[in-house]
């Protein structure tokens, strides 16, 4: 968010910057979806609704599941909110407390550590790299988890590296946690985002997590719904119950008009979205082929979300004109300048090597891209 602050400025003063740093998918809301939320509007449903809610809305979301994965949930077990990110805080606030420890993998998606902070608990930071396609393994996991584990956070496909947890990886730490008494919080906001005939696998299915399994999803990025603000929380009753509490305190429900919207995203057959993953699978390619033909870069091609996280490494401690660059912060700063495009610096997720493409934009807007990003490292190339 902080880059595309930076990239509007600099494009109200005249310069030609493409933005490689967003985060949300570049394609319209499905129609019926904003048709829903006019309705809604002409129909006056402009009011409070329940703090946890529609009811409707909350159905949908268990007929998501039991379609999707064949889970049996209840509305009971549902919140709404406001997008998923306030559902991972609301979760967090509602089960860690100081004292607590919260186990999630390096790099992470940038509010993870602010959130945990914010509930007292202590994060306990699983460092992982292009070694294990950024995953946690179980003899990682085991090396952590204490009697103050309260959570183990996990991501997939995961922002920023795009990695995907297959179902035997999600057992094997299920595997793991089967003796501790803690709580998995799975962030599948991104689970419809997924290529290479990849499974997004639900660890809730899994008897060993039964009763523990926190599910955080929401419809900004499988229905381009980043702008209307609805997430969900599906988790144990009494955790909903608690997280109710907090929700009605602090923000009330979730816009009604959005709900409403939402109600129809989650009634939609996946083929609306079909065409959406298609075009970010072609784009997914040609960026990697490009970036990995620019000598230095290093990059996985990722199954999952929209982003390219490769590692800077070799052009790290190099000289510019200026100065030398010695941190990825560094490198983005002087691609701003010399070659007009916006990146993530890797510093955003705890990793000092890599930077975060985003290729959620045009194809002819990454073919750009790719050829200033070229022309901008081989110069740091020519140079030393
Ligand atoms: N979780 C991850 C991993 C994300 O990347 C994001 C958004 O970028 C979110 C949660 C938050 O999504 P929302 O916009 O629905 O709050």
């Amino acid at each position: 968010m902080a880059v595309t602050a930076l990239v509007e400025s600099l494009r109200r003063q005249g310069r030609d910057v493409i933005d490689l740093g967003a985060g949300e998918p570049d394609f319209p809301t499905p129609e019926s979806i904003r048709e829903a939320g006019i309705k809604a509007i002409r129909d006056g449903f402009t009011k409070y609704t329940p703090a946890a809610g529609l009811y409707e809305l909350r159905e949908a979301v268990c007929a998501k599941y039991h379609r999707d994965c064949n889970l049996e949930f209840q509305p009971q077990n549902v919140l709404i909110t406001c997008g998923a990110k306030h559902a991972i805080a609301n979760a967090i606030l509602a089960v860690c407390e100081e004292g607590d420890e919260v186990i999630f993998s390096s790099p992470f998606w940038t509010s993870y550590l602010e959130q945990v902070k914010f509930s007292g608990a202590s994060p306990v930071v699983i460092p992982t790299d292009e070694a294990t396609g950024f995953k946690i393994t179980p003899e990682q996991l085991l090396s952590v988890l204490s009697s103050r584990t309260k959570l183990l956070l996990l991501n997939s496909p995961a922002n920023p590296t795009g990695s995907v947890y297959s179902e035997d990886e999600l057992r094997s730490l299920a595997g793991v946690l089967q003796s501790h008494d803690c709580y998995v919080l799975y962030d599948e906001i991104y689970e419809k985002i997924i290529y290479d005939g990849c499974r997004h696998f639900n660890p809730a299915t899994l008897p060993e997590l039964e009763g523990r399994v926190l599910l955080v999803n929401g419809l900004s990025k499988a229905y381009s719904m980043t702008g209307w603000r609805i997430g969900f929380l599906t988790a144990p009753e009494d955790v909903i119950k608690q997280t109710i509490k907090i929700q009605s305190h602090t923000t009330s429900n979730p816009c009604s008009i959005s709900q409403k919207a939402g109600i129809e995203a989650l009634n939609l057959d996946d083929s609306v979205i079909a065409d959406m993953v298609n075009s970010f699978d072609q784009r997914r390619r040609f960026t990697h082929e490009a970036l990995t033909g620019i000598p230095g870069v290093a990059c996985d091609l990722p199954a999952g979300a929209f982003y390219l996280f490769p590692s800077m490494s070799g052009y790290l401690g190099r000289r510019t004109k200026g100065k030398i660059l010695t941190t990825p912060l560094e490198l983005c700063s002087y691609l701003l300048d010399d070659a007009g495009i916006a990146l993530v610096p890797g510093e955003a997720f705890d990793s000092l090597h890599n930077v975060r493409i985003s290729y959620a934009t045009s194809l002819g807007t990454l073919r750009e891209a790719a050829r200033r990003l070229s022309a901008s490292l081989l110069k740091i190339h020519d140079w030393n």
